[in-house]
């Protein structure tokens, strides 16, 4: 039992042993946007809108005089797009006026900024900055639980349970595996237990009423 989570990490690189994120940027700031835009939508999609976005808006003061209704327009595409535009925005204008136009690598500052939470916080800390990070998303959240890695209810408890088990050598790939994983084989409906790779160490798939999904 006292390997099983050693066990299970060693599987889940084997399957994912490239797995980084698939958003593209080359900043801090184009990664925060890019996150920003990621909710609910794919990151294909996410990708497919930003090289225009990112040519506009270079720098978060530049964001950060754009029209809300003009920038919905241009982010048509991802969905959400007029909260997106607002949050993105009211983000660059504090970006602007109180961290000198840059994005700041403290969590705390991070979440000072409207429309970014904790898992949009730490992708950018860990993608940006090279900060290990442990973020919940949805796959994380759904496939954590399934393995039973975490009974937690929210995405924070979750967070906590799986950084108290995994080196924080491993977290942001841990992050980036999970995720590979829940989008590919664990998804959230018929998922391919099957053909897993994880199987061996799944709650899910042996004792199935262990699940809420
Ligand atoms: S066995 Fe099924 S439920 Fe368990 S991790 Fe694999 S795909 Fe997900």
């Amino acid at each position: 039992m006292a390997k099983r989570i050693p066990d299970l990490l060693g599987a889940l690189a084997a399957a994912y042993p490239a797995a980084r994120t698939e958003l593209v940027f080359h900043s801090p700031f184009e990664l925060l946007v890019a996150t920003m835009l990621s909710a609910q939508t794919t990151d294909r999609q996410v990708n497919r809108v930003t090289p225009l976005l990112f040519a506009r808006y270079p720098t978060p003061e530049a964001l950060a005089a754009a029209d809300p209704e003009v920038l919905a327009g241009e982010i048509a595409g991802v969905g959400l797009n007029r909260t997106k535009a607002r949050h993105l925005v009211s983000a660059a204008q504090r970006l602007a006026a109180v961290f000198h136009g840059q994005v700041p690598p403290r969590l705390e500052d991070l979440l000072t900024l409207p429309g970014v939470g904790r898992k949009t916080a730490k992708v950018v800390l860990a993608n940006a900055f090279g900060i290990p990070g442990l973020a919940v998303d949805t796959h994380v959240f759904r496939v954590a639980r399934r393995l039973g890695l975490s009974a937690g209810r929210t995405p924070l408890e979750v967070e906590k349970d799986l950084e108290a088990q995994i080196p924080p050598t491993a977290w942001t790939a841990t992050h980036h595996r999970l995720i590979q994983h829940g989008r590919r084989v664990c998804r959230a409906r018929n998922p391919r237990c099957a053909s897993c790779p994880l199987g061996a160490y799944c709650l899910f798939r042996t004792q199935p009423e262990k699940s809420t999904d």
